[in-house]
């Protein structure tokens, strides 16, 4: 029997992207499954049913959930949802798993196979399924643009009749995948951009993007790639250096996080009082804590004439491109278990058994793990 991938219509109220594109669906069809959908899945992402050829259409969200053999989806499935899926479903998405503990606890319980797209090894051969990746250069993008609009300035230098507008001044902290697309960004837009990451190894593809790297003489190289906690004397060291920079700059954008901790405070309330009014701070990093101290996710707040952005879900802003890239990662991740038009996992594959969240009644991702059942 064909194997049946199913997607739905997001339920939480600011999700406007959707896990399955009629181009990615096409894919799925070719490979020999069938697919469900609910009806309007992709309406917000602007993606109206009629563009879907040759799928199937649910009755309701129930029947998707009743009838899949693989779920697609961008946030995670609520603990309703997944009481409503059948026992030997697979669940493929973003699952938040440090912070969506009962819905990893659900899934655990009910037997489920789920995988969490946050969890997929950063290697070379899974590039096309990161949706880490595709989904922070949207964030870095946007942000961007965010500053732009809010700035009661220009950010190219202009000649004009009227004289010469000086270009402004942007700094981007944290130079990981949304840090790059923001300074890109930045510098699409003429302004004159300095970027800072504790990682020593982003200063070259910092300054190949054309923008200048703060040095503050710290690194904080981690393993796999990501950064390390910094110690007291190296956060007070890196500070100074850093809030000059602050003062300096007309728009801030921070992405600076740490996987599975909050995000580290780099702008402080003071740093802020420096910095001229009609500036901006945009931090990506609202929803994990924020970059800045004074940071509130979903809001916008003024603090002596600085403006700070807190946005959530940036790319939700843009449905369309963000759900394009992301059902391409989630194609590319499900292709191999795709053999004939029926699921077949393959345990040896280190993209699979690595992303696996739970599996046969057990929550497989070991941080995971502890941090719900503790170490026994
Ligand atoms: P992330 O979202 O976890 O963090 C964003 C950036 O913030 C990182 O560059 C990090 O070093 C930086 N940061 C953390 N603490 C900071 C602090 N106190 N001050 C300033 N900056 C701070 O990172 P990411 O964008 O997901 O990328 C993480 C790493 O993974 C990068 O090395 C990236 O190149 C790598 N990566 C590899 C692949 C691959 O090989 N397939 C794909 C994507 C990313």
């Amino acid at each position: 029997m064909a194997v049946t991938i199913g997607a739905l219509r997001e339920i939480a109220p600011q999700e406007t992207r959707v896990s399955l594109v009629p181009e990615v669906a096409e894919k799925l069809l070719k490979e020999g499954a069938r697919v469900l959908l609910e009806r309007t899945a992709g309406e917000r992402a602007r993606f109206p049913d009629a563009l879907y050829k040759g799928v199937s259409w649910a009755a309701s969200a129930d029947q998707v959930l009743a009838e899949a053999d693989v779920v697609l989806t961008v946030q995670p499935l609520s603990v309703e949802q997944i009481a409503r899926l059948k026992g030997t479903a697979v669940v493929i998405g973003f699952m938040q798993p440090h912070a969506r503990r009962a819905e990893v606890q659900a899934l655990k319980q009910r037997g489920l196979t789920s995988f969490a797209m946050e969890l997929v090894p950063r290697i070379s051969r899974a590039q096309s399924m990161d949706a880490l990746s595709s989904q922070a250069a949207i964030a870095g993008y946007k942000a961007v643009l965010i500053a732009a609009s809010r700035l009661q300035k220009f950010l190219p230098m202009l000649t004009t009749a009227a004289g010469t507008i000086r270009p402004a001044q942007v700094l981007i902290i944290g130079a990981g995948v949304a840090g790059l697309q923001a300074i890109a960004t930045a510098r699409r837009l003429g302004a004159v951009v300095e970027a800072y990451d504790v990682r020593g190894a982003t200063k070259e593809q910092v300054k190949s993007l054309g923008a200048k790297f703060v040095d503050t003489g710290v690194s904080a190289e981690g393993s796999g790639g990501y950064a390390r906690e910094l110690t007291a004397e190296e956060k007070a060291k890196q500070q100074e250096v850093l809030d000059a920079r602050i003062a300096a700059a007309d728009a801030v954008v921070t992405t600076a996080s740490v996987p599975g901790r909050p995000a580290p405070k780099i702008i402080s309330r003071a740093a802020v009082e420096r910095m001229r009014a009609g500036s901006v701070v945009v931090d990506i990093a609202a929803e994990q804590g924020g970059n800045c101290e004074l940071t509130r996710a979903g809001e916008v707040l003024e603090h002596h004439g600085v403006q700070i952005v807190g946005p959530v879900n940036l790319p939700a802003d843009l449905a369309y491109n963000a759900s394009e890239m992301y059902a391409r990662n989630l194609f590319n991740f499900l292709k191999p278990a795709l053999v004939k038009g029926e699921l077949a996992i393959d345990w040896n594959d280190e993209v699979f058994a690595q992303s696996c969240l739970t599996h046969g009644g057990a929550i497989k991702h070991e941080p995971t793990r502890k941090a719900l059942e503790g170490t026994t």
